[in-house]
C-alpha cells in the first residue's frame, strides 16, 4: 500500500471509488462542493436527487462485492427489494410483461438521498479497518489540476466558506467523480492536451418526479414504457416511508408538465387507467420537479492517450445515460469494481491510469449499448446516413427479441439479464435465444396489465 489519492465529487461514484482505493492507498482526500446534510435530504449538487433512482442487480451485485452487507443494510433503512418480472408490471412497445416469479433479479427502490447516504456510511466505517486514511474536505470545490501535460499531480481547491481561499493538494492519482457536470476537459486542455472525443445520443427525453403518499398501495412498481405509436412514459415505485414516486418521461415535443395540477392529465395521457385512478386517490407530496439534460453522451477518456497518468475519469464525468433505463448509479458501482480489480492487480504503476480507464469505459459498454440502442430512433441527427443492412438486421432481430422476452420464459430471462447489467449482450445471441427469436412466432405481450401472479405452470 503506498501513495495518495484525491478524489473530485463526494457523491455516490465518488464514495465508491473511496471503497475501491480502500486498502491500497495510505491516504483518499475526497473533495466535495456541497457540505452533506445530517439527515438524507436532497443537496445541491446532486440536482437528480428528487428523481427516482432504482438499482439494477448488476449494479447491487458489484456493490456487494466491494461493500458487503450494503444490500442488506439499504433493506434495512427502507429500501424496496421488488423481484422481476413478479413485482415490477412493464408495458413494453412490445405489450405487457408477464407477471411470475422468475428468481433472477431484483430491483432496489428507495430515494436518491437515503441510498447515497446509506453508502457513505458503510464506506466511512469500513475504511476504519483496511489502513486508508479518509478525509472529507467538504464546501470545497476542486478548480483545476496540477501537473503537466504527461502525469497530473494533485488537484487545485478552493474553499467555498467567506474568503474563499486556494490551495493544492498534491496526490499520486486524482480520479474525477464530480458528474454530469464534470470541468475535466477543460482542465485537461489546460494542462495542453486535447479534449477527449464525445458521442452523443440525445432521445430528447423531458423528466418530471413528483413523491405521493398512496391511499392503498398496490403491491408493484408500474412502467410504462414510451412506444413509437405513444413516445411518453410514466413510473410508479415505492420508496422509504410509505412514500412513493411517480416518474414521467416524454420525448421531444411530449415533455411532462411541471405543474402540479397538469400532471394527472398526463397519467391520463399513458393509456393506463388503471394507474391513473390509483393516483387520483394518492396524496401528493412535493410539487413535480422537471429534469432536461437526459442525453447519452460518452467521452472517449479510454482511447489511447485519453488520459495522462494519474488520472481517471469515472461515472457520468465520463458518461451518461438516458436515466429511464436505470442505469447510472449500477454503472458507477461496476466501474468502482473496475477500478479496485486494475488496482489490485499491481497497484499504481506506469500505465495505471490508461489500464483503469478502459477498465471503467468496459464496465459500461453494456449500458451504452443498450440505453443507444433505445434511443437511436428517437435521436435527431441531422448527419445520420440510413441504417445499412446489418443494422437493419440488429433492429429487426432486437425487436422479436424485446417482444418475446414479454411471455417466453428463456428469452425473458436473457433479456433481463442484459437489461439489469447482469450479463453482457452476447448472452442475447445464446443458441437458445436466437434459435427462439428467429423461429418462432413473433407474438406480442398480454394487452392488458397482469394484476395477478401467474402460478409456476402459467
Ligand atoms: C433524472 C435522472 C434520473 C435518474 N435515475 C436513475 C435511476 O433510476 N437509476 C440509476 O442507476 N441512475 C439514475 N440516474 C443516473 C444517476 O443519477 C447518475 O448516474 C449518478 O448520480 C452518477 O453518480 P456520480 O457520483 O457520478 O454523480 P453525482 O451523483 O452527480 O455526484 C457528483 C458529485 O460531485 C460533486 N461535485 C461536482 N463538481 C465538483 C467540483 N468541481 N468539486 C468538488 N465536488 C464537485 C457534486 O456536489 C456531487 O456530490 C438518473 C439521472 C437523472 C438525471
Amino acid at each position: 500500500m503506498s501513495g495518495g489519492a484525491v478524489v473530485v465529487g463526494g457523491g455516490l461514484a465518488g464514495t465508491l471509488a473511496v471503497a475501491a482505493l480502500l486498502g491500497h492507498v495510505e491516504t483518499v482526500t475526497v473533495v466535495e462542493r456541497d457540505r452533506y446534510p445530517e439527515r438524507p435530504i436532497f443537496r445541491k449538487g446532486v440536482p437528480q436527487g428528487r428523481h427516482l433512482h432504482v438499482f439494477l442487480s448488476g449494479g447491487q451485485q458489484a456493490l456487494e462485492k466491494l461493500l458487503p452487507g450494503a444490500g442488506a443494510e439499504l433493506r434495512v433503512a427502507g429500501a424496496h427489494s421488488m423481484e422481476m418480472p413478479r413485482d415490477v408490471l412493464t408495458r413494453s412497445p412490445g405489450g405487457w410483461h408477464r407477471r411470475r416469479h422468475e428468481g433472477r433479479h431484483t430491483l432496489l427502490s428507495c430515494t436518491r438521498p437515503l441510498f447515497d447516504a446509506t453508502v457513505r456510511a458503510r464506506v466511512l466505517a469500513k475504511a476504519a479497518g483496511t489502513g486508508t486514511q479518509v478525509e472529507l474536505l467538504e464546501a470545497t470545490e476542486a478548480v483545476g489540476l496540477l501537473g503537466g501535460a504527461d502525469r497530473v499531480t494533485g488537484v487545485r481547491v478552493r474553499s467555498r466558506d467567506a474568503g474563499r481561499a486556494e490551495r493544492d493538494i498534491p496526490a499520486d492519482l486524482v480520479i474525477d467523480a464530480s458528474g454530469r457536470g464534470s470541468r475535466a476537459p477543460k482542465w485537461l486542455a489546460e494542462l495542453g492536451r486535447p479534449a477527449p472525443r464525445e458521442e452523443i445520443v440525445d432521445a430528447g427525453i423531458g423528466y418530471v418526479t413528483q413523491m405521493f403518499r398512496p391511499d392503498a398501495p398496490m403491491d408493484a412498481a408500474v412502467v410504462l414504457q414510451p412506444r413509437p405509436d405513444l413516445p411518453r412514459g410514466a413510473a410508479w415505485s415505492p420508496v422509504e416511508g410509505g412514500n412513493w414516486l411517480l416518474t414521467l418521461s416524454g420525448v421531444r415535443g411530449q415533455h411532462p408538465p411541471t405543474d402540479g395540477a397538469a400532471v394527472l392529465d398526463f397519467v391520463a395521457s399513458v393509456d393506463e387507467p388503471l394507474l391513473h385512478t390509483h393516483l387520483t386517490a394518492a396524496r401528493p407530496l412535493s410539487p413535480p420537479y422537471g429534469f432536461r439534460e437526459t442525453s447519452n453522451r460518452r467521452r472517449h477518456y479510454d482511447a489511447p492517450g485519453g488520459v495522462p497518468e494519474g488520472f481517471v475519469v469515472v461515472s457520468d464525468a465520463a458518461c451518461t445515460f438516458n436515466p429511464i433505463y436505470g442505469q447510472g448509479m449500477s454503472v458507477a458501482a461496476l466501474g468502482a469494481l473496475a477500478l479496485r480489480d486494475t488496482l489490485a492487480d499491481g497497484g499504481l504503476r506506469p500505465g495505471f491510469a490508461a489500464a483503469a480507464q478502459r477498465a471503467v469505459a468496459r464496465a459500461g459498454d453494456t449500458a451504452w449499448l443498450t440505453a443507444v440502442g433505445a434511443d437511436r430512433p428517437y435521436a435527431e441527427d441531422a448527419d445520420a446516413t440510413p441504417p445499412g443492412a446489418a443494422e437493419r438486421l440488429q433492429t429487426w432481430y432486437f425487436g422479436r427479441l424485446a417482444d418475446r422476452a414479454t411471455h417466453d420464459p428463456v428469452v425473458g430471462a436473457a433479456f433481463r439479464d442484459v437489461t439489469c447489467l447482469a450479463a453482457p449482450p452476447s448472452r442475447l445471441l445464446t443458441p437458445a435465444v436466437a434459435l427462439r427469436t428467429v423461429l418462432l412466432p413473433r407474438r406480442p405481450g398480454p394487452a392488458s396489465i397482469p394484476l395477478r401472479v401467474e402460478d409456476a405452470a402459467g
